[in-house]
């Protein structure tokens, strides 16, 4: 039914159609030196098949007949064998590997999908992380000096005024700026007058403290949240800031070194002012003080100052 065929053979033949044929007499002879099966796969008319044999060895009821062949009991006395035809058994192990090679296709294909989302995602989602740090930076930070801006620092300020009336510290603002701003730049040009402000911006955060807040107040006016620090601190901070600009050679391109000097008030709360807006009030007052008083210097708030606009 399944083209299975079996024989018996031997080497010692009884009915001659049990011949041995080519492949069944060389697995006798393996069986005689010892072997325990013979299995190969063979064509047989074109087609493949497992050609399989085991010895049977000589038993007591077989001798009754079998006696003249001269061999001994428990020796081999021929083989049994079968065939089986592979084609159907290669046609399912086809099926199966096509079976396999499908699921595993479908298994890389997912996973490599699955790990492009989550890159894609992750990408997306660092990007956008980086726009929003960079607007957040636009909107608290200075284009030209990457100090904080107008805005910001008045936030700061506030916060840093909420702090101190809770824990009863003091803090002091410096008001700082340059002295002849206009002729550097009817010198050097406005872009030159640019690369002093940058250059002016970065020094001053060189040398403040980590907890002080340098930010831009206006056009060459830069302010200076120096927190925990009465008004003797802060004006010897402004004192060390005012004589580092003016050693600092400032390059402005081309070879071109320019020095500038500045003005500094000081102010503090609460023994100058007693909110935000008085304070910077009080250290644009000393400030302007600290100009009529000839520039180049630090000037601390005294309440007999007139207030006198210098932010021009
Ligand atoms: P002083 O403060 O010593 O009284 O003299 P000043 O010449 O510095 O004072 P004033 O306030 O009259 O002029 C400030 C100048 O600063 C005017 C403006 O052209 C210049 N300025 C303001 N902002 C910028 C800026 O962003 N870049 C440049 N290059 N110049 C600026
Ligand atoms: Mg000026
Ligand atoms: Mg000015």
């Amino acid at each position: 039914l399944f083209a299975v065929k079996g024989r018996i053979t031997s080497l010692q033949l009884t009915n001659p159609i049990n011949q041995p044929d080519e492949w069944e007499k060389a697995a006798l002879e393996s069986f005689q030196q010892g072997a325990k099966e013979a299995t190969t796969v063979v064509d047989i008319d074109g087609k493949p098949h497992l050609r399989m044999m085991n010895p049977f060895l000589m038993e007591k009821g077989c001798l009754k007949c079998h006696a003249d062949t001269g061999v001994k009991l428990g020796e081999v006395r021929g083989g049994i064998s079968v065939s089986v035809p592979m084609a159907p058994i290669y046609a399912a192990s086809r099926a199966q590997a096509r079976n396999i090679k499908l699921f595993h296709g479908a298994a890389w294909l997912l996973g490599s999908g699955l790990i492009g989302l989550v890159a894609w995602r992750s990408q997306r989602e660092s990007a956008e992380r980086a726009r929003a740090e960079h607007a957040e930076e636009l909107a608290s930070h200075d284009g030209l000096t990457g100090l904080y801006n107008h805005r910001e620092f008045y936030s700061l300020l506030e916060d840093e005024i909420a702090r101190t009336q809770r824990y009863k510290r003091p803090v002091s603002l410096l008001m700082l700026d340059i002295d002849h701003f206009k002729r550097v730049n009817d010198t050097h040009g406005h872009q030159g007058g640019d690369a002093i402000l940058k250059g002016l911006s970065d020094l001053l955060v060189k040398q403040a403290r980590a907890i002080d807040r340098v930010c831009r107040y206006g056009g060459e006016e830069i302010v200076v949240i120096l927190p925990e620090t009465d008004a003797t601190a802060a004006a010897n901070i402004a004192e060390r800031l005012r004589a580092a600009v003016e050693r600092e050679p400032f390059d402005i391109g081309d070879g071109r070194i320019v020095n500038i000097t500045v003005s500094i008030g000081v102010a503090s709360f609460l023994t100058d002012a007693d909110s935000a807006q008085a304070l910077v009030t009080a250290a644009d007052t000393a400030m302007y003080a600290a100009k009529q008083g000839g520039r180049n210097r630090v000037t601390r708030y005294e309440p007999s100052m007139k207030d006198g606009n210098s932010s021009s």
